[in-house]
């Protein structure tokens, strides 16, 4: 019996980013199908098939989409956001730029305790509210999967107040968000100087309770100086194995503490930012399976001058990934096609590689990749329609935004060629 799809695709240009093979990715890095003829059912790609093809004409469907020469590509993926957070620091960036010094910007109530405060103090609703706001700009580009982190709260009620916001995200965004648990973010101000007993109150209340009220899909924390040592981070990951519980982890952003590595022996899905990631350590990557998750809008804001090790990563072929790092302090960035060209200018990726970072890569650095980052006959039917000559238009363009036409398990949700 023949198959009626939900819908068609034709007369579109498909970068895949499904590979059978390294030499397949080699040979052919952005996944390029000819001549495609996409099948939908039931939220699924159910078949790609070549234009030329004489079953296309026996092919039954209740709708199809002339994608007029447009390209399509996966839904993108944004792997690493801090995304729910109260208010700004737009304040706090002019202080600095008017000469004022970090002590007089930390006296006036500066720096990531401004942030806390301010998540702190606001409600659930207003919370939705300007993380659902900047969750659209990243929607408008494309964006069909998303991780947000906790770790404004900082305490057990605002740290389930920003994951029970991040899963509203979820249920009503129309695009699927993961919520990833980072208590271990900061010291709070009321366990100044007691990091440890910090620790012992993320370990033993807060996951767990989290953890019950099913509002953890994987746990992070910030591996620094400025952060939690070594012993910390593994305490934090020990709770997590014994919970079941997925990791990831904030390393070597600012130096180089060996926070990758012990990522990796409890088999991370990602190590996220690594400006000071040693050549030595990325070995053990390879042997976990990580990603490694390069965040260029922080690279770009903090002004720093110091490259993670791209063509180590390269000649080790560690998947990796690009993600905003969306977050009030550091990378207050709303758009992920300017990541792209910044993994490009700054990271010196190639556009193939800046792309399977927000598509493939991420999914992997997600869990998710199993059923979205790539176009292949299985996967949730999840894609973008780009208004572009070629996929590295994508990285090399500057602003604007060719983004046409967002699909979501099937479903048109954003439609912008009428
Ligand atoms: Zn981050």
């Amino acid at each position: 019996m023949s198959q009626i799809y939900d819908l068609i695709l034709h007369n579109i240009s498909l970068a895949s980013f499904h590979f059978e093979s390294k030499d397949d990715e080699i040979n052919n890095p952005y996944g390029i199908v000819d001549n495609p003829v996409i099948c939908i059912k039931d939220g699924l790609i159910a078949g790609i098939f070549n234009a030329d093809d004489p079953l296309i004409d026996k092919l039954e469907t209740e709708n199809s989409i002339d994608g007029q020469g447009q390209w399509v590509t996966p839904g993108l993926i944004d792997c690493h956001t801090h995304l729910v957070y109260g208010g700004n620091r737009a304040n706090e960036f002019e202080m600095r730029l008017n000469g004022k010094s970090y002590e007089e910007i930390a006296k006036a109530g500066g720096g990531i305790v401004s942030t806390v405060k301010a998540t702190r103090e606001a409600s659930k609703d207003e919370l939705f509210k300007l993380a659902a706001k900047r969750l659209s700009y990243l929607m408008d580009e494309g964006v069909t999967s998303l991780e947000i982190k906790s770790g404004y709260g900082l305490d057990l009620k605002t740290e389930q107040k920003m994951l029970e916001v991040a899963e509203e995200l979820n249920q009503f965004s129309g695009i699927e968000i993961s919520k990833t648990f980072l208590g271990a973010h900061a010291v709070p101000i009321e366990y100044k100087d007691r990091a440890d007993e910090y620790i012992k109150l993320v370990c033993e209340t807060m996951m767990p309770e989290l953890h019950k009220l099913g509002l953890i899909d994987c746990v992070d924390a910030f591996c620094e100086g400025i952060g939690f040592t070594i012993q910390q981070t593994k305490r934090v990951f020990e709770k997590a194995k014994e919970l079941g519980l997925p990791i990831k982890l904030h390393s070597e952003q600012l130096s180089d503490l060996g926070g990758s590595k012990l990522a990796c022996e409890f088999n991370a899905w990602s190590v996220d930012h690594l400006e000071y990631l040693n050549c030595d350590d990325i070995k053990h990557l390879k042997t976990s399976g990580t990603v490694a998750t390069l965040l260029p809008g922080a690279y770009y804001f903090l002004s720093e001058t110091k490259l993670p090790p791209i063509q180590a990563l390269r000649d080790h072929d560690i998947p990796v990934a690009i993600a905003t790092d969306s977050n009030p302090g550091s990378s207050p960035c709303l758009s992920i096609l300017l990541m792209l060209n910044m993994a490009t200018t700054l990271f010196k990726l190639t556009p193939s590689e800046a792309l399977k970072g927000i598509t493939i890569n991420a999914a992997k650095a997600l869990g998710i990749d199993n059923t979205v980052g790539s176009i292949t006959k299985g996967k949730q039917a999840d894609l973008v329609f780009w208004d572009i000559e070629s996929p590295a238009e994508l990285s090399y363009q500057i602003g604007g935004n060719p983004c046409k036409r967002v699909i979501k398990k099937g479903k048109v949700i954003i439609n912008k060629n009428q």
